[in-house]
C-alpha cells in the first residue's frame, strides 16, 4: 500500500500494549503441553482471540475445536484463557479427557464471585457482551440466578425477585467508562447493590485503555493491532473514536489502508492484550517503508504482573 508522503511521520506508541500476563500464560500452557505430550493437543475454542497466535500454534500441532465432542476419548484438551462453564468441566471428566486449564486467573476470580453471590441467594447481574466465550463460561456458574446486561438501557428492563438482593459482576475486558455508567444505573435501581471488592475489568484492559487515551489525544489516526473477535482490542478502537480520533483495528499490516494514512502526521499505535508484540514491530516497519518515521513511546504505567503456570504443565 502507498500513501501521500509526509516529511517525518511520528509513531506514538502506547505502553502498556500487546500481550498481558494471562495471554502469555495461556500460550505457554499450549506450548508446554505440546512439548510434554506431543501432537495433537486439542484446544477448546481459540486459546486467545488472535488469528496469528492460533495459526502459529496450529502449525506446531495444536488442534482447535469448538466443542469437546470433537476431541477423541482420553486425549489432552486445553481450556482457553476465557474460561469454561462447570458443564464443560463435567463433560470433559465424563469423557475421560486430560484437561489442562489455561483459564486466566482473573477470569477464575469472576467465576468464584459468581458462585459466592449466587450461594448467598442474590440475583447476579453480569455486565458483558452476549455470546462472548468468557460470558458464556461465567453465566454457566449459576445460570438460574444470573442475568446478562449489556448496557444501561438493559438495566431499566431488569426484573428481579428481590431488589434488596442483587449483586453485579463484569466481563474482564469491557470499557471502563461505559461499565461505570451501567453500574451507576444498577445502583440507582437497586441501592443495596453489592459488587466485587476490586473491579472485574482486569488490570491489562484498564492499563491499555489508559495508555490509548493518552496517545489518542495527540494522534491524527490510531491503529489498534488485534483480531476482530478480541473484546479488549475492539474497546480500544471505540475509546479512540469516542475521543474524536479516527481509529482502526488491524490484524496485521495487510489490513492497513493507504487512505487512512493520508495527512496523518502522527499515528498512534497500540495492540490488544491478545496481539503478539511482533505484529506491532511489523506495523512500524511498514510505516517506515513509506518514509521516515520517528517512534516515540508514551508509558502510562509499567506492568509487572505474572501468573504461575497450572501444575499440569509446570515441569518443563
Ligand atoms: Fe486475563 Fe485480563 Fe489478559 Fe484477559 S485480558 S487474559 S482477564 S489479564
Amino acid at each position: 500500500w502507498r500513501a501521500a508522503a509526509v516529511p517525518v511521520r511520528t509513531v506514538l506508541l502506547a505502553a502498556p500494549r500487546s500481550f498481558c500476563a494471562g495471554v502469555e500464560r495461556a500460550v505457554e500452557v499450549v506450548e508446554r503441553a505440546l512439548a510434554q505430550r506431543g501432537s495433537p493437543v486439542y484446544v477448546r475454542k481459540q486459546i486467545v482471540h488472535n488469528t496469528h497466535v492460533v495459526a502459529d500454534l496450529e502449525s506446531r500441532g495444536a488442534v482447535f475445536v469448538e466443542e469437546l465432542d470433537a476431541v477423541p476419548e482420553g486425549a489432552t484438551v486445553v481450556f482457553s484463557a476465557h474460561g469454561v462453564s462447570p458443564a464443560v468441566r463435567s463433560e470433559a471428566a465424563a469423557r475421560g479427557l486430560a484437561v489442562v486449564d489455561a483459564t486466566c486467573p482473573l477470569v477464575t476470580k469472576v467465576h468464584t464471585e459468581a458462585r459466592r453471590y449466587a450461594d448467598r441467594g442474590d440475583t447476579v447481574v453480569l455486565i458483558g457482551h452476549a455470546g462472548h466465550e468468557e460470558v458464556e463460561g461465567t453465566l454457566g456458574e449459576a445460570p438460574e440466578r444470573t442475568v446478562l446486561v449489556e448496557s444501561a438501557a438493559d438495566v431499566a428492563a431488569l426484573e428481579v425477585p428481590d431488589p434488596e438482593r442483587v449483586s453485579y459482576l463484569t466481563q474482564t475486558t469491557l470499557a471502563v467508562d461505559e461499565t461505570a455508567e451501567v453500574v451507576d444505573a444498577l445502583r440507582a435501581r437497586f441501592p443495596a447493590l453489592r459488587g466485587p471488592a476490586s473491579a472485574d475489568i482486569c488490570y491489562a484492559t484498564t492499563n491499555r485503555q489508559d495508555a490509548l487515551r493518552s496517545i489518542a489525544e495527540d494522534a491524527d489516526l490510531v491503529l489498534v493491532v488485534g483480531s476482530h473477535n478480541s473484546s479488549n482490542s475492539q474497546r480500544l478502537v471505540e475509546l479512540a473514536r469516542r475521543g474524536g480520533t479516527p481509529a482502526h483495528l488491524v490484524d496485521d499490516t495487510g489490513d492497513i489502508r493507504a487512505a487512512w494514512l493520508a495527512g496523518a502526521a502522527t499515528v498512534g499505535l497500540t495492540a490488544g492484550a491478545s496481539a503478539p508484540p511482533g505484529l506491532v514491530e511489523a506495523v512500524i516497519t511498514a510505516l517506515g517503508g513509506l518514509g521516515r518515521v520517528a517512534v516515540r513511546e508514551r508509558e502510562t504505567t509499567r506492568e509487572t504482573v505474572r501468573f504461575t503456570l497450572p501444575s499440569a504443565v509446570r515441569q518443563p
